[in-house]
């Protein structure tokens, strides 16, 4: 099937169009010299513009991130009055600025699951995986453990994409021709459910069953090697996969007994996506560590962070008391603008209970949705908060898979993939999860795709008609698919 699209970008008879200079990140080549990129230029709310004025609704807020919307004028003069102020000063060697100070006291205090100790600036999520990392490996070594170095994450989760963040991700695409993952990380079971289960196995006994999977991973691998685990309380781009009952209780008792640290990686999940101020909170875990970035800023500065536990913390002083210094940091991390910036974000989750008003939301946003859950093509639609993936399967099986977007677009010779027409260019779009994509996006509605999989997680500040809105737009997007 071939989808047009207005095209983006000026061209003329004489240059044709050529594709653009970017190398773009999670870009196909095809993709960049064939097709034009929608190209957005502004936003207003939970909408946003592309270049030929035509308005969606953003139910990815950008990646996961823009979780006050567009054009929020508080955070835009905190970013100015920084900028006027003082654009830049960096945080090594003990110099620091007042905003990163006054920031890392906030973040400790809204995280309540357990206490944490301090706040290491980095300025993305991927960044903050990377240096959990190192962290870990920093406080094993002070211990005097230094074969205590292997990472377990899961499969489908996303880190990141530095060659540690992508090590640990577990999606095929991010190891293949990169040499990754890692040699130590080591992978163990996906927690999804739908997919997974035994026939007849309920929830509880998956979670059981995933439990003892990774207790035989560590004894295989040594108890004594093994430093941490590192988990997305919901797994985001993996598809929005939630945890089943009881997982994190019978991890945690796992982790525990060999003495393996605990990371949450809350960049999608922190600051009320869920319905609760952290992804920890929800499910009850008690993380050594926490990665977060996105909606701390509502993604208006790039900015990240780690919060470390008050043991940890402990060891990394004594040991850098010793060598001089903990000599790890970037030149941005605690930037000034992105932490005034952050700091205004959470003052505005605050001020305007944005926990409160996604629980206000939520639930039509979610029974909305599921109420497509009987079309043909969909396998399981599941979600929590606002956050939600779906599923396209034949004959509702999670075992009976369409063809994929490659094969069906390798099918299609090139020019007829680059046709350009009087009224359009031609797109062309396979897969189900991206046909979908492509009728939402001719409605007037932005989403995440991946495979057959397609995820939605708006901005919290949506109204109740936004959220109609996105319902009605799914809908009609799903009875075009079928
Ligand atoms: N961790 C999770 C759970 C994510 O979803 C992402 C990005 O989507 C990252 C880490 C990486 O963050 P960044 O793209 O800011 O490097």
């Amino acid at each position: 099937r071939y989808y047009s699209s207005e095209p983006s970008l000026q061209e003329t008879e004489e240059n044709g169009f050529k594709g653009h200079s970017m190398l773009a990140p999670f870009t196909a080549g095809w993709q960049s010299t064939d097709l034009h990129p929608l190209v957005i230029e502004r936003s207003e709310g939970s909408y946003v513009y592309d270049i030929n004025g035509k308005k969606y609704i953003d139910a990815l807020a950008g990646l996961w991130c823009t979780a006050l919307g567009g054009n929020e004028p508080r955070l835009v003069k905190a970013a100015t009055d920084q900028l006027n102020k003082l654009p830049f000063y960096h945080s090594f060697w003990n110099r620091t600025t007042k905003p990163s100070l006054d920031l890392a006291n906030e973040i400790l205090s809204m995280f309540t699951a357990r206490q944490m100790g301090k706040v290491f600036f980095t300025n993305s999520g991927s960044e903050a995986n990377d240096s959990q990392v190192k962290l870990v490996w920093y406080y094993n070594n002070a211990l005097g453990r230094p074969n205590k170095k292997k990472f377990i994450a899961r499969s489908k989760s996303y880190h990141g994409s530095t060659l540690i963040a992508a090590s640990l991700s577990g999606l095929p695409a991010l190891h293949q021709k990169f040499d990754l993952p890692a040699p130590f990380v080591l992978h163990t079971d996906c927690p999804h459910y739908w997919r997974f289960h035994l026939p007849d196995e309920t929830e509880e006994e998956f979670s059981t069953r995933l439990a003892n999977n990774l207790e035989n991973l560590i004894l295989k691998e040594g108890p004594d090697t093994i430093a941490a685990f590192i988990a997305e309380p919901v797994m985001g781009a993996g598809g929005v996969i939630l945890p089943p009952k009881t997982y994190f209780e019978k991890i945690q008792a796992v982790l525990k007994k060999y003495d393996i640290l605990l990371i949450a990686d809350e960049v999608i999940t922190a600051f009320g996506r869920l319905g609760t101020m952290f992804g920890c909170d929800m499910y009850n875990i008690k993380p050594d560590l926490v990665s977060i970035a996105k909606a701390l800023s509502s993604a208006y500065m790039p900015i990240g962070a780690i919060l470390v536990s008050p043991e940890i913390t402990d060891v990394i002083y004594s040991q850098s008391n010793k060598l001089g210094s903990f000599a790890h940091g970037f030149t941005y991390s605690g930037h000034p603008v992105s932490c005034a910036v952050a700091l205004e974000t959470l003052k505005i989750y605050n001020e305007r209970n944005i926990i409160e008003h996604v629980n206000k939301i939520a639930p039509r946003f979610q029974e909305g949705i599921k109420a497509f859950s009987g079309s043909p093509i969909v396998g399981e639609i599941r979600g929590q908060g606002l956050i939600l993936g779906t599923e396209f399967v034949n004959n509702k099986s999670p075992n009976d898979l369409f063809p994929s977007d490659w094969e069906l677009k390798e099918a299609v010779p090139r020019d007829v993939r680059c046709k350009s027409t009087l009224f359009s260019l031609w797109l062309v779009i396979s897969g189900v999860g991206s046909i979908f994509g492509a009728e939402c996006e001719k409605r007037g509605m932005l989403i995440r795709v991946a495979g057959d999989s397609i995820m939605l997680s708006p901005p919290l500040i949506m109204t109740p008609e936004e959220v109609e809105e996105i319902i009605r737009k799914f809908g009609h997007a799903l009875k075009a698919t079928e």
